[in-house]
């Protein structure tokens, strides 16, 4: 019984799993699922390159934090 159940878990890490989204989320559920030995995970995005919100095709044009002694910039604009 045990043996049959340790075979059936195996047969479940070989399964496809699509997550949907390569944000922040998606990321880290792709890497908590290989982590857990789920062999066959595959990230599905609708953006160019990975990263979500933080993607490289976003950019935030003069946007920039003062909640630090050093001027933080996230504009792509201005690297
Ligand atoms: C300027 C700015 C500052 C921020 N500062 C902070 C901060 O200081 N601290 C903090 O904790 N958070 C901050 N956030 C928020 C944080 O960055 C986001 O909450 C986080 O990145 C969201 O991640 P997510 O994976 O949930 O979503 P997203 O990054 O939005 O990713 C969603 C993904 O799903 C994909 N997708 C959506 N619909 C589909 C579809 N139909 N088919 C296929 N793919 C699809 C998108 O292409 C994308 O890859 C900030 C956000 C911004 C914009």
């Amino acid at each position: 019984m045990v043996s049959h159940l340790r075979e059936h878990q195996l047969d479940l890490l070989q399964e496809p799993v699509a997550v949907i989204g390569s944000g922040l989320a998606g990321l880290i559920t792709a890497h908590t699922l290989l982590q857990d030995g789920f062999a066959n995970v595959e990230v599905l995005t609708r953006d160019k390159s990975v990263g979500g919100v933080w993607s490289e095709e976003r950019v935030y044009p003069g946007l920039h934090i003062n909640r630090s002694p050093f001027p933080r910039d996230y504009s792509a604009s201005h690297p």
